[in-house]
């Protein structure tokens, strides 16, 4: 009968070895609802070292325990073997779909999409803002207006430049204090 920590030692133990191989059979590869057992490659159920562990079906758990020690570890090496380059070569397929998708994503101009997105948010919240207020600092303007479009101060800064250039709605004035405001032409 296993005491706590012998279960508490197993379910760590599965876990780690999931994460680390996949949750299936290293032989077989079926997964849970299958039942998985933990296997240990020297025959010695004592041995929890890692590289000794590895996740099997009943079925072949029974098959490789029933194995001369050197014939079940040839068989782990072997499948382990088989698994890391399946594993790997998933990974390169997932390498492949994130280049794939960061090239769609340059060639459909994201960064003008986002400009153009950001500029008309900044825009209609710093009309609307001096519409309700008269007027605003600079700072604030380019400060505020970051935080709520998501942009940065700079990029702020830009939209802000536009508008109160020549042919924009805005103008740039000083207060009393020097302060920088902006205000309706
Ligand atoms: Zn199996």
């Amino acid at each position: 009968m296993a005491n706590r920590f012998q279960v508490r030692q197993h379910d760590i133990a599965y876990k780690f070895i999931a994460a680390r191989d996949g949750e299936y059979c290293l032989q077989c590869k079926r997964k849970p609802p299958v039942k998985l057992q933990i296997d240990h490659a020297d025959n010695n159920p004592d041995n929890w070292d890692p590289e000794n562990l590895h996740l099997l079906c009943q079925k072949h758990n029974l098959e490789l325990r029933g194995k001369p020690v050197a014939e079940h570890k040839k068989a782990i090496r072997d499948y382990s073997a088989n698994n890391e380059r399946e594993r790997a070569r998933e990974r390169g397929r997932e390498n492949t779909h994130l280049v794939k998708d960061m090239v769609d994503f340059r060639n459909a101009s994201p960064e003008m999409k986002a400009n153009s997105y950001y500029e008309t948010q900044f825009r209609e919240w710093l009309l609307t803002v001096i519409r309700e207020q008269r007027l605003i600092t600079k700072v604030e303007a380019a400060n505020s207006g970051a935080e709520v479009v998501g942009c940065s101060p700079l990029t702020a800064n830009r939209y802000l430049a536009k508008l109160t250039s020549s042919v924009g709605p805005l103008r740039e004035s000083k207060d009393a204090t020097g302060t920088i405001i902006i205000s309706f032409k």
